[in-house]
């Protein structure tokens, strides 16, 4: 090997040696690039979660909230529901429920309750101050009554703790409100970084109202099963969630949810779950991730 040859060598295994340590470097001054793909593979620890179950209840309400041990329910879907949700909160040996919350009296949020109502034990039930003369309505007072359940009706601001979750409440509504849906009580489930906003069947006027701070969320639970009366271009810019959720029944008389809600959706590039298409939803967080797990049902409708 000439002299000029071997010189020629050793200039390339350097170049290629800096060229390596270059790119090693980089990579390592780059953690945002780095932590954004790790973000979608570090999976979310079991035993140190929160999770929501949007429940596949068709036409219909169902929301369970799980952390450390401690579950509370929002919504039981129709009259029909009720029995499934039993069998199906049992098999997961739930015994009790630190709070159970009648968002507002329509038979798709309150109709199950009283089966819950009379298989678990409640810690405390909430719902709105407005009575209507149904007979599912009278079933959950019934209900209540012969179980010695309390019912309570919280009031805007409460805040309370489901194991490290603070729930606050950011919406009562009561008799002066024309429109039973506008009586809804809207949650807001927070957990570390991550939250959760209910909105019940609130239309888009009571949500709007909201403080813009209280709105800002992670998940969003879309207002009366994805009406167009309850979702708009402000309320989606106000609570920039990642990731939306429909609870909605297959083919429902109503065409929820609207067209319109779904363009909305994918136009602002917001993930979009659907118990109609998607069965139930389950979100898991760990405070910083988000795990979404879909099971699919026939019982849907
Ligand atoms: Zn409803």
């Amino acid at each position: 090997m000439t002299k000029r040859r071997t010189r020629k060598l050793i200039i390339s295994i350097i170049s290629i040696i800096l060229v390596s340590f270059f790119y090693f470097i980089t990579s390592y001054i780059n953690p945002e690039e780095n932590n954004i793909q790790e973000r979608k593979t570090i999976p979310v620890t079991k035993g140190e979660t929160l999770e929501v179950s949007f429940i596949d209840v068709g036409q219909a309400d169902s929301i369970l909230i799980e952390n450390e041990g401690h579950y509370m329910l929002v919504d039981a879907g129709n009259n029909e529901d009720g029995e499934k949700l039993v069998t199906y909160f049992k098999e997961q040996n739930i015994n009790t429920f630190d709070y159970v919350v009648g968002t507002h009296p329509h038979e798709d949020h309150i109709g199950g309750l009283d089966d819950i109502i009379n298989n678990f034990k409640i810690n405390n039930f909430y719902m709105p101050d407005v009575i209507t003369t149904t007979l599912t309505f009278e079933e959950v007072l019934d209900a209540l009554e012969n179980n010695n359940v309390n019912l309570t009706i919280p009031k805007e601001n409460d805040s309370f703790s489901l194991g490290e979750a603070n729930i606050e409440v950011l919406h009562v509504g009561d008799e002066s409100e024309s429109d039973l849906n506008n009586t809804s009580i809207i949650l807001k489930v927070t957990y570390q970084n991550i939250s959760f906003l209910l909105t019940g069947d609130a239309e888009s006027k009571i949500i709007n109202e909201l403080d813009s701070s209280d709105l800002k969320t992670t998940v969003l639970k879309l207002g009366h099963h994805g009406s167009i009366t309850s979702t708009n271009e402000t309320i989606l810019e106000k609570t920039s969630p990642q990731v939306a959720i429909i609870s909605a029944g297959v083919n429902n008389q109503y065409g929820h949810p609207h067209q319109e809600v779904l363009n909305l959706l994918q136009q602002n590039n917001i993930k979009t779950y659907r118990t109609d298409q998607d069965g139930t939803i389950i979100v898991t967080t760990d405070g910083v991730n988000l795990d979404v797990k879909t099971i699919k049902t026939d019982t849907n409708g």
